[in-house]
């Protein structure tokens, strides 16, 4: 694999999540949070990172993500959970498609780390990038949703 090259071709190309550590990272705990994927699953290797949300809302940090592989069947499909930091939708989508929706929370610990890559900088996390995503974390729980809308989005039924 040329390595070296990667770097100014990011916007045509998929980039693997061993590129984006604070994302890999991110996406590892938030399926835990879920419970819905075998944890044996290598996010790093295996998801790819296509692009973010273009809506320009200072509290979505949506992205579009890629499997190596399509997903299983029994996966395929959606998963919404609210929490104290947020909304986030898990989409399962064809062809091993993936879309995180992360709404309603301005401080997604990935988006300065994204934000870096997408002009080039694939420099290791900062000290604050890593705190930040620790912080998230930290003191993360589900929120009963009764009916609420969010970003058009019906939230009638949270598990957990
Ligand atoms: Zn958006």
């Amino acid at each position: 694999m040329p390595k070296k090259r990667t770097k100014k071709r990011v916007f045509n190309h998929l980039l693997p999540l061993k590129r984006t550590p604070i994302l890999c990272e991110f996406m590892k705990n938030i399926f835990q949070f879920s419970g819905r994927l075998n944890p044996k699953f290598d996010m790093c290797k295996n998801l790819y990172f296509i692009r973010m949300c273009g809506c320009g809302q200072e509290d979505c940090a949506t992205l579009y993500l890629k499997n190596r592989r399509k997903w299983k069947k029994e996966l395929e499909g959606m998963e919404i959970f609210n929490t104290n930091k947020g909304v986030v939708l898990l989409h399962f989508e064809q062809r091993g498609h993936f879309k995180l929706e992360a709404l309603d929370y301005v401080a997604y610990p990935y988006k300065t780390e994204i934000e870096r890559v997408l002009i080039g900088d694939f420099s290791k996390p900062t000290q604050e990038e890593k705190e930040a995503l620790a912080d998230y974390f930290r003191e993360l729980h589900k929120k009963e949703v009764s009916a609420t809308s969010v970003g058009g989005i019906e939230l009638i039924e949270i598990q957990g």
